[in-house]
């Protein structure tokens, strides 16, 4: 009977020890809805140190993704590491929620964009806290709603006034899926960056730009104060800010008396080399010099078509170079001479001048376009010479084209024997004192488009008067809501057009009729400065107050994906320049550290609905939980790098965890009969338990403060359960005190507080603690307890390993050397052979070299 009851008992408990992530993760999550403030920062005058980290805001598409998690799953590891290591943490959320998606979804299901998209966002906020994110959701911007978006109208009026808000007649990317205009940002190989296989067509339009390169030279002088940027994107961004420092040189053509070829140069050093002039089929000059010639007319129109098609396909300085002789001339202003001008496909209108002088010795290009055509070379720049003085013999002949910077000039009039950068400084001063050029600097960056003939956006709040002309809409105005009464099609530009009671307005100024811009800004407006919104999500009368910014900014740690290199970033840098300009704000950068996570992959390629590879976060939660989820995401790969998701890990995961929890359980009473303070490892296993407790907590916060290798940190703990199992009997019968066990299990929780916060929570309530486990300290190591007195070493034979060693620190050598010998795979790998010599590197290697 007795012996039943025990039994009984044993099952009972067995059954308590079962880790169910359902049960608790449901617990948890009820406690935690009741207690909005739980992550929420302090106020901006806070003693404690502030850090500010943010995950890059979703597009409200209605599900989250596995990247998604996997990015969110980074920035709330960092978070709750933060607020562990007392800081005053800001960790919101929000929605990037205009686009072109809601109007498509629109039309697909019949609902407005509007309910679509605020659906959808209900869809992926219950997602996101399922899976534990500690946000603070009364921060939450939502940028389709008019108390944020009247701030993006009022920001554009602001631009407008300082000159940096702008409406030209422009060439314009034109997406016919998308029916709108692109930046030249959102094109990608010739097409849209949203419709892959869609060849951007080009329009005239009227449009709206943001006067972004009057930042060029400082966005570029920025991104060498941006350390904590990952190379990769700081280099994405120089090239695409693509700054050239050179000349422009007037070419007058021949014949005329008027007319001129301006072209840009990097390398006017070499101009006495030109033997052509190239211009890009666009070129105004190319129109004017086929006047009276229908087959040149022709031929300009073929490379036309060629250049879009290029465009549509490949990188335009890919393709084979040809072109076509005009028949005219240029004189070139140095020397007089008279060089036959060719009308070229691989000259681009959009690029310097859209003319260039072309000088085959010197420029690979022009060498491979005058070998096709036999245009003339001729060497202007030679080597410098490396013979002995007093040698004679020839010049050295260079091999063509030659383009060092490092050499001489000659065949260059008064410029001869001048090294190439005096002679660039003194062609260009010469060129400037003649008239007929200067210096300059281009750059590639082009001001931002920012108009779009769509719905779903932020109306741009401009008036057009008959009598007044363009008028802003006043700021009182504010904001110019985005009607709801509005038939979307996606054919015949803005739906907005159509709509007369938003088009008709009265002007402010005068008071007569006025009609409304109908065009709505780009989303990346939205994501410019929506991070500065979460510090006062709620502020009424300003779109943020500057104080609270001067404590919060620079960004501690931004983290998304490296897609975003150059447009999401760069557009965000531009802003805070202006804000700052405007005296909103005091920092001249936004971020101070970026993080760009890898691609989470399933079966070698990216998840994809087309590809039917995708994973739904929903599946993995309500199969393994949302903690198991979470970890894998972290575990599976270092965060930096591409993660091949596998199923068979998240069971791995769930698996440890569960590990994890019958361990504490089984313990729970001991560690709670003792208080973990004052523990002291006595014998020797207690010490090695010690140990290795001390060197995963360095572990982890190393990682933690330096590389983000979470999927070692979490390995980490994975050794250190595996130890605690190992010294379960010492533990049962008392041989480590129970102080200690107090004190490490209280650790093991604390550690994986970052990674699953659920069970954290639920395990360091068994413990015995009242407390929030995120309010608690991040537990401190000991160097000295952390030290490892044996280490292992690998043993080589000729250099390749053959066994390993366990050795105490500092050993001697002739010990070393000794155990190595005596080392039984050595002993049978060396029978033999004969021992040229043993190599001991201390603490590190041993070498033996056979033969
Ligand atoms: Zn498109
Ligand atoms: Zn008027």
């Amino acid at each position: 009977m007795l012996e039943k009851t025990l039994s009984d008992a044993d099952n009972k408990r067995t059954e308590q020890f079962q880790y169910d992530p359902h049960r608790i993760e449901e617990k948890w999550f009820a406690r935690w809805q009741s207690q909005p403030d739980l992550y929420k920062a302090e106020s901006a005058t806070s003693a404690k140190k502030k850090y500010y980290v943010l995950e890059m805001l979703p597009y409200p598409s209605g599900a989250l993704h596995m990247g998604h998690v996997r990015n969110y799953a980074i920035g709330d590891a960092l978070a709750r590491y933060m607020w562990m290591t007392g800081h005053n943490v800001l960790h919101p959320m929000g929605w990037d929620a205009f686009g072109l998606p809601a109007e498509n979804a629109a039309i697909k299901n019949n609902t407005h964009p509007r309910q679509w998209t605020l659906g959808n966002i209900a869809n992926m906020k219950a997602q996101m806290k399922r899976l534990g994110f500690s946000y603070d959701w009364d921060t939450e911007v939502t940028t389709c709603l008019p108390d944020f978006y009247r701030w993006n109208q009022w920001f554009f009026l602001k631009f407008y006034e300082r000159g940096l808000a702008y409406r030209k007649k422009s060439k314009v990317n034109w997406c016919p899926e998308c029916a709108t205009v692109l930046a030249n940002e959102q094109v990608v190989n010739g097409c849209c960056w949203r419709h892959e296989e869609t060849p951007v067509e080009q329009r005239d339009l009227e449009q709206w730009f943001l006067r972004i390169t009057d930042y060029a030279q400082e966005l570029l002088d920025y991104i060498d104060k941006l350390p904590g940027w990952p190379e990769k994107v700081r280099t994405m961004q120089r090239n695409w800010i693509g700054r050239s420092e050179g000349a422009l040189v007037d070419f007058p053509l021949e014949g005329y008396s008027r007319e001129k070829i301006t072209i840009f140069t990097t390398r006017i050093d070499t101009i006495f080399g030109a033997t052509s002039i190239q211009i890009a089929p666009e070129h105004p000059m190319a129109r004017k010099l086929a006047e009276n010639s229908l087959d040149l007319r022709a031929a300009i129109e073929e490379l036309i078509a060629e250049q879009k098609r290029a465009r549509e396909t490949d990188d335009v300085g890919n393709i084979e170079k040809h072109g076509v002789f005009t028949g005219a001339c240029a004189i070139n202003p140095f020397n007089k001479e008279k060089l036959p001008i060719w009308i070229a496909n691989y000259i681009l209108m959009d690029y310097g001048t859209g003319a260039i002088m072309s000088v085959p010795a010197h420029d690979e290009r022009d060498y491979e376009f005058a070998k096709k055509y036999g245009i003339d070379v001729r060497i202007v720049v030679l080597p410098r010479r490396t013979r002995e003085p007093g040698e004679d013999g020839q010049e050295d002949e260079p091999v063509l084209p030659f383009t060092s910077m490092e050499s001489l000039v000659i065949n260059s009039g008064q410029f001869n024997g001048l090294s190439n950068a005096e002679a660039i400084d003194k062609m260009t001063q010469y060129a400037e004192q003649q008239g007929f050029g200067k210096r300059t600097v281009t750059f590639r960056l082009k001001d931002w488009g920012i108009s779009r003939q769509r719905y779903w956006g932020t109306p741009i709040p401009m008036l057009y008067c008959k009598k007044d002309g363009l008028v802003p809409v006043p700021e009182k105005d504010l904001p110019v809501v985005l009607p709801e009464n509005v038939k979307i099609t996606l054919q015949g530009g803005s739906p907005l057009a159509s709509l007369k009671e938003f088009v008709n307005a009265k002007c402010p100024k005068c008071g007569g009729p006025a009609r409304r811009e109908t065009d709505t800004m780009d989303t990346f407006v939205d994501s410019s400065w929506y991070f500065y919104r979460y510090t006062d999500a709620k502020l009424k009368n300003a779109p943020l107050d500057s104080k609270t910014i001067s404590y919060w900014f620079p960004i501690d740690q931004y983290i998304g994906g490296v897609e975003h290199a150059i447009l999401h970033l760069i557009y965000s840098r531009f802003w805070t320049k202006v804000m700052r300009d405007m005296g909103l704000i005091k920092n001249d950068e936004p971020v101070e550290r970026l993080f760009t996570q890898g691609m989470v992959i399933k079966s070698g390629a990216k998840m994809s609905k087309s590809k039917g590879n995708v994973v739904s976060p929903d599946d993995m939660v309500a199969r393994y939980g949302a903690d198991s989820t979470r970890m894998y995401s972290l575990f599976a790969a270092p965060p930096d790098r591409d993660l091949d998701w596998q199923e068979s890990g998240v069971e791995g995961v769930s698996r440890f965890l569960s590990r994890v929890y019958r361990f504490v359980l089984k313990h729970a009473d001991r560690a709670r009969s003792a208080s973990a303070k004052g523990a002291a490892a006595s014998s020797g296993v207690a010490r090695q338990l010690d140990r290795k407790l001390h060197q995963t907590i360095r572990k982890i916060t190393t990682d933690f403060d330096g590389r983000w290798h979470f999927n070692t940190s979490i390995a980490a703990i994975m050794e250190l359960v595996n130890a605690l199992y190992a010294a379960d009997e010492q533990i049962t019968n008392g041989t480590i005190p129970a102080a200690q066990v107090a004190n490490t299990l209280r650790t093991v929780v604390l550690l994986l507080g970052p990674f699953a916060p659920y069970v954290a929570a639920e395990l360091w309530e068994t413990l015995g603690y009242k407390s929030v486990l995120l309010r608690e300290a991040w537990p401190k190591f000991d160097p000295e307890l952390a030290k490892e007195d044996e280490i292992e070493i690998p043993i080589q034979i000729n250099g390749k390993t053959r066994s390993h060693i366990m050795i105490a620190l500092g050993t001697p050598d002739e010990k070393v050397r000794e155990l190595a010998l005596a080392d039984e795979k050595i002993k049978a790998a060396i029978k033999g052979k004969q021992i040229v010599r043993v190599i001991v590197v201390p603490n590190k290697l041993v070498n033996i070299v056979v033969k």
